[in-house]
C-alpha cells in the first residue's frame, strides 16, 4: 500500500508513455477527487484516448505511477483494475444487439469468477431490481424487452454505460461519449452523468464544449501529452495557451 492522499480516489504522477521514441504521454500528472466529474480535452492526438488506455491497462507505461485507492494500477491487468473498481467505455458502443436491454444488462451484472457463475447465475428479485433501477438511471426503463439492435446510437451508448454502472465502479472512464448523438440526447447524457457522480469519479473525454461545461467539476486541457491548463471551464477558456492551441481555431 503505497501512501496516498485520502482526498484523492485517482492520482497520476509523471505517466509517461514511449511509441518508438514518440511520448504520446509525458510525465504527466493530475488528480481526481471523490465525486469529481474531470473532463479531458485537446486537440486530436494529443493523448487522450492513451491515457486512458494506460489507466485501464490496455496500454503499458513506460514510466510513472496511477495510484487507484491505495493500488498501483500500472504493475495490475486490465481484468485486475475492472475488478478494483475501474470501468472504461470505448468510443464505439459494444452492446449485444441481439440481446434485449434487460439482457445485456444482465450479462454485465457482477456475479464472480466462479467457473460455473454464468451457469449457476439466477433472475432473483435483487438482480432484476438492480436492472430495473439502472434501466431507469439510463432512461431505457421502457425498452427493456427491446433488442439493442432497435435501439438509436444515444440510447446504446447509454446501454453500454448502463452495463458498466452495473458493475458499481468508483471510477468510470468514458471516450467521447456524446459523439454522434443529437442535442437532445446530449443533454440527457449531461443529466446522466451528473447523477451517477454522486456515487462515483468520472473521467470524461469530450469535445463539446457546451456539454463540457454542463458536466465538469475540473477541466485538464491536454495537449502534446502533457497539461497545457487545468482547473474550472471558466479558468481553462480564459486561458490565453489554451485559446492559442484549442479553443481558437
Ligand atoms: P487523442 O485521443 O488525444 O486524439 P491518442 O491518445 O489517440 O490521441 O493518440 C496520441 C498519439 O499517440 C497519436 O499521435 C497517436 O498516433 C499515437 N499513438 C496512440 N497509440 C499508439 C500506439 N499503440 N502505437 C503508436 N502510436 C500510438
Ligand atoms: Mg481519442
Amino acid at each position: 500500500m503505497l501512501d496516498q492522499n485520502p482526498n484523492f480516489v485517482l492520482s497520476v504522477e509523471g505517466l509517461t508513455v514511449s511509441f518508438d521514441g514518440f511520448k504520446a504521454v509525458d510525465d504527466l500528472s493530475f488528480y481526481v477527487e471523490p465525486n469529481e466529474c474531470r473532463v479531458i480535452i485537446g486537440p486530436n492526438g494529443a493523448g487522450k484516448t492513451t491515457v486512458l488506455d494506460l489507466i485501464c491497462g490496455r496500454t503499458m507505461a513506460t514510466s510513472g505511477s496511477v495510484n487507484f485507492k491505495g493500488q498501483e494500477l500500472l504493475s495490475m491487468r486490465e481484468d485486475q483494475i475492472v475488478h478494483a473498481g475501474v470501468g472504461r467505455k470505448f468510443q464505439t458502443p459494444s452492446v449485444y444487439e441481439d440481446l434485449t436491454v434487460f439482457e445485456n444488462l444482465e450479462l454485465s451484472y457482477p456475479h464472480g469468477y466462479s467457473v460455473f457463475g454464468a451457469l449457476t447465475f439466477r433472475r432473483n428479485d435483487a438482480v432484476r431490481s438492480r436492472i430495473k433501477e439502472i434501466a431507469k438511471t439510463i432512461f431505457l426503463e421502457a425498452l427493456l424487452d427491446e433488442k439493442a439492435a432497435f435501439l438509436s446510437h444515444g440510447q446504446k451508448q447509454w446501454l453500454e454505460i448502463g452495463m458498466l454502472l452495473i458493475q458499481d465502479p468508483e471510477l468510470l472512464m468514458l471516450d467521447e461519449p456524446v459523439a454522434g448523438m443529437s442535442v437532445a440526447e446530449r443533454k440527457k447524457t449531461a443529466e446522466l452523468l451528473n447523477t451517477i457522480i454522486k456515487d462515483r469519479s468520472v473521467i470524461v473525454i469530450e469535445h463539446d464544449m457546451g456539454f463540457v461545461a454542463d458536466i465538469a467539476t475540473r477541466v485538464t486541457v491536454l495537449h502534446q501529452g502533457k497539461t497545457l491548463s487545468e482547473g474550472s471551464m471558466e479558468r481553462v477558456q480564459n486561458d490565453p495557451k489554451v485559446i492559442e492551441v484549442y479553443l481558437g481555431h
